[in-house]
């Protein structure tokens, strides 16, 4: 058989087995590697033994919707359109949440591969994703399956092609900061597994633990081991796994264990006049208990008149900033969409948050010194495969290349399941 379906201008090869597709939220590639070194991946070790290890590229910003919505379209957000969880939309002048699937400007590569026939599951974690993952595709008996593990317990025919989702995982609904919130996507993409057996699965996590916890703790090894339990279960079902992250996640804190935090409304307030400029965080999104909204990426819109030289050639002469350009600038080179970024990006360093006004950002929230991400210090992710990789040489490979890697790339062997 030798199918294939096109979409977004890209070709995949029909599956000839199962592929799962996972988002691991917030996964930095020393999570795993730290993990497997203190032995509590045992699956993964021997997978990456005979399969492929890859690193890849997210999109920047790298935040969680930008970054989904690019694995499941193949395609940066230039052209899907989601540039951030959180935007400034140019109609309204209103700053709204990206998840309405409205803002979409590209369809899925499961509506691609349902539209031939496809049977596609999908389970997010929280429920924000739910939308634009599924958008586009027909739920219900006949179609597709979509749920979110937060909102598991609500899981209707006629809107996620699924009831009585709390009883066939066996697992009480997740708190929405827990880790459990991300095994039950694991334990619900085991049963939908072994239950329908769809041709394309996508999973994806959060990242609250990621968050919380710096590779190597036992907080996240004891989620990583969770992980790899789910992950050797579904290869033994003969399933092709492909296994990436949305973003990188880093310590943005000093010594003291204070938040490094630039914010950026307060200097240009202090340059430009009170509120003249406008600082957008695309990171913001309803649960910002773990982050305080702080991330290392921005996007300035100036006032009319501004001298945006000026203004780009201040905040590069501020420490701990990395990269400032104007929008066309920073859109070719992230692939965004214009329309949906101010007239300055600001990027911070490695360890270093960008905040909106000091007053703005309520950080009691933080249990724990601040780890996040937004910027290019967390654009490495892990891409890993658990059957050799063909003909990806001389290629610069992205997160977004997820379906691409499992379907055109992964090298037909028999699983020990087989
Ligand atoms: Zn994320």
């Amino acid at each position: 058989m030798n199918r294939k379906i096109t979409v977004n201008d890209r070709s995949y090869d029909w599956p000839a087995q199962p592929v799962v597709v996972v988002c691991i939220d917030g996964s930095e590639p020393t999570y795993i590697e730290t993990a497997i070194a203190d032995g509590v991946m045992p699956f993964t070790a021997k997978m990456l033994a005979r399969g492929a290890d890859l690193r890849a590229d997210c999109v920047v910003p790298s935040f969680t919707n930008p970054n989904n919505l690019s694995i499941v379209t193949g395609r940066p957000p230039a052209v899907h359109g989601i540039s951030g969880n959180y935007f400034l939309d140019p109609d309204s002048g209103e700053e709204v949440m990206m998840n309405d699937p409205k803002f979409l400007r590209a369809p899925t590569i499961f509506k691609a591969f349902q539209d031939e026939g496809a049977k596609i599951a999908i389970v997010t974690a929280k429920d924000k994703l739910r939308r634009l993952l599924g958008h586009g595709l027909k739920i219900g008996a006949e179609g597709a399956t979509c749920f979110s593990s937060e909102k598991s317990d609500q899981a209707s025919l006629e809107e996620n092609g699924i009831t009585d989702v709390v009883e066939m995982v066996d697992m009480p609904v997740p708190d929405v900061y827990s880790a459990e919130l991300s095994e039950f996507v694991f334990a619900a993409g085991v049963k939908l597994m072994d239950r329908d057996r769809p041709d394309l699965m996508y999973l994806s996590t959060t990242d609250y633990v990621q968050h919380k916890h710096a590779p190597g703790t036992e907080g996240a090894n004891a989620f990583y081991a969770m992980m790899d339990g789910y992950w050797a279960q579904l290869d033994a079902m003969g399933c092709v796994l492909s296994l990436t992250a949305d973003h990188g996640m880093n310590a943005k804190h000093d010594n003291a264990g204070e938040p490094s935090v630039i914010y950026l409304q307060d200097r240009l307030d202090e340059w430009l006049g009170e509120a003249a400029a406008r600082v957008i965080l695309p990171i913001t999104d309803p649960y910002v208990v773990h982050h305080g909204a702080l991330g290392s990426f921005a996007t300035v819109y100036l006032p009319e008149g501004a001298d945006s030289a000026q203004v780009i050639a201040r905040l590069l002469a501020v420490e701990g900033i990395e990269y400032v350009a104007g929008n066309a600038d920073a859109c070719a080179r992230f692939e965004l969409p214009q329309d949906r970024i101010g007239d300055l990006v600001v990027v911070s360093k490695r360890h270093v948050v960008l905040g909106t006004s000091e007053s703005r950002h309520d950080l009691s929230g933080l249990e724990v010194p601040l780890r996040s991400h937004g910027g290019v210090s967390e654009q490495t992710v892990p891409l890993m495969v658990n059957r050799p990789v063909q003909g990806l040489a001389d290629r610069r490979l992205r997160n977004f290349d997820a379906f691409d890697v499992a379907l055109n790339h992964a090298v037909a062997v028999q699983s020990a399941a087989q």
